[in-house]
């Protein structure tokens, strides 16, 4: 079984090339164009999740670094924002290019520092670098409005422009994609940025924009800086402060997104947040189990579990229980194959770090000690390093249990039972997020009952996939502000701006 949906049909040479692909690693930060050292002169250490030894080590950069990347933005943007959009789109579509030429070095940079089977990397490569090129192609359409005027002789125009400087904060979870998906439409708008990657992975970042300097996009369009968990508040502070900065665009934990609106709401900046999901998977009786627990496993597995469109919830009607749990536990069994990203086969790798295995076993442990049934996995898979944990199916989880509510972010399936449609939406709606949603069934009228129902800002209706850079990708509720993809992604970075032009009578 592949995990993502991509041709990775590889054999052990191609995988020892893989390995040795890690050249374009970059140990300095981009600033304005130059590969620089924090002024501190500080590093920090990047670790591969599946041995915890370091792949290479990037600067620590703090809040003087920070100002000086959103400086260089600014200056940028003075330039950037009155390029025409066929320029921008030539050189997004040149960035798109020269990625996609670099495919495979790319991806042993995520399987380096994320951890992800190789097969998973190639697939996120596709999915991101399909940013770069949609947004090339949406460049050229960012147009404006001519609305009919109540007053004669005065015409209103409305136009849409970009809104300055965009700090792009993102998770280690799909390192390149999240990076594409807003550098791609903010640069299409006409925007500049500085990107904070992820302490736990900032190479793929760099690799980025390194290609991007390749495919000469302007110094000080792409800035990037790094930091170590430790000074991120510092830098955080600047990137939602800076009287330069015009929007702060983050994908991450739902707890450090209300810092960061907080810390905008002073400069009432512009904000775009894509943070933690709570997805139910709904199973009615009418669906094809074997299919549905094909895309189960889509949606619970891919990046052994932490992806915050991640099923967390498996919702089964009563009906099905039985036979969906064993065919579930039956198929985990036979193609979840845990090892290190580089290992041929292997489609689950370990979890990004000691903090996120520890928290996932937690929860299994907690849910465990207050009588949830584990029908398979709940424990550490030491035999392949620290991080790795058992591809894992609980039943019997009852309210009072951690996991039953708790983002997972691990690859551990909970399953629960449900009798009827409107208890099944009660239950998949308890909850302060609202990013995903997936429905199996073959009632047409119940298909639509759900969409118009549930409080996600998506719905994969037999599905377990559902991102694309085409649809509008984002959450409602705790799960955050503004859509990503698509044309309204791009809109995401202009501001209306609204011209009155009077006095247009004769002889005025
Ligand atoms: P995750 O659990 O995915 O690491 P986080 O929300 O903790 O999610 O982190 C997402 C991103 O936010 C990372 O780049 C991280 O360094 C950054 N970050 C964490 N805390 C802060 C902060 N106080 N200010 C700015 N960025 C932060």
């Amino acid at each position: 079984m592949e995990l993502i949906r991509v041709n990775t049909s590889m054999n052990l040479n191609k995988f020892l090339i893989l390995n040795r692909r890690l050249h374009l690693l970059k140990s300095k930060a981009y600033i304005n164009g130059d590969w620089v050292n924090a002024q501190s002169n500080k590093t920090f250490s990047v670790l591969d999740p599946s041995t915890d030894k370091p792949i290479g080590t990037v600067p620590d950069m703090d809040a003087t670094d920070a100002k000086r990347a959103v400086d260089a933005a600014a200056e940028a943007f003075k330039t950037w924002r009155n390029t025409t959009a066929k320029e921008r789109s030539y050189v997004l579509r040149r960035w798109f290019g020269i990625c996609k030429e670099n495919r495979d070095n790319v991806a042993a940079i995520l399987t380096a520092e994320a951890g992800k089977p190789l097969s998973e990397s190639l697939g996120e490569f596709d999915y991101g670098n399909a940013f770069l090129e949609f947004f090339a192609d949406t460049a050229r359409h960012i147009n404006g409005e001519i609305v009919s005027s109540p007053w004669p002789n005065k015409q209103i125009l409305i136009t849409r422009q970009p809104l300055g400087v965009v700090s792009v904060i993102t998770p280690w979870n799909f390192p390149y994609a999240m990076i594409t998906r807003k550098v791609g439409a903010l640069m299409a708008a006409g925007c500049t940025c500085v990107i904070k990657p992820s302490e736990d992975t900032p190479l793929t970042a760099l690799v980025a924009a390194q290609l991007a300097e390749q495919a000469g996009v302007p110094k000080g369009v792409i800035n990037v800086i790094t930091s170590s968990r430790e000074n991120a508040a510092a830098v955080g502070k600047v990137m939602c402060q800076d009287p330069n900065v015009g929007c702060v665009s983050f994908t991450g934990s739902t707890f450090v997104g209300k810092i960061l609106y907080g810390l905008a709401a002073s400069g009432v900046k512009r904000v775009a947040l894509e943070l933690g999901g709570n997805a139910p998977f709904i199973v009615f009786p009418s669906a094809d189990l074997e299919y549905t627990v094909d895309q189960a496993l889509l949606a619970k597995f891919r990046n052994a579990g932490q992806a915050c469109v991640g099923a967390n919830r498996f919702l089964i009607h009563k009906d099905v229980f039985d036979e969906f749990v064993t065919i579930f536990k039956n198929k985990i069994s036979a193609k979840i194959k845990l090892g290190p990203g580089t290992n041929p086969g292997a489609n689950c790798g370990p979890l990004i770090n000691a903090t996120q295995a520890k928290m996932v076993a937690s929860l299994v442990d907690e849910a465990v000690s207050k009588g949830a049934k584990v029908e398979i996995g709940g424990k550490y898979a030491k035999q392949f390093g620290t991080n790795f944990y058992e591809a894992t199916l609980l039943v019997g989880v009852k309210p009072d249990m951690k996991i039953y509510s708790q983002e997972i972010f691990g690859p551990v399936a909970v399953c629960s039972k449900f009798n009827t449609e409107d208890e099944a939406l009660q239950i998949a709606n308890n909850t302060r997020s609202g990013l995903a949603s997936y429905v199996f069934t073959k009632d047409l009228g119940q298909a639509f009952r759900m969409s118009r129902e549930l409080e996600f800002g998506m719905v994969a209706i037999n599905d377990g996939i559902l991102s694309a850079p085409e649809p509008p990708f984002g959450g409602i509720k705790e799960s955050g502000i503004g859509r990503e993809g698509s044309r309204h992604g791009v809109e995401e970075y202009t501001d209306i701006k609204y011209t009155l032009f009077s006095g247009l009578a004769k002889g005025m």
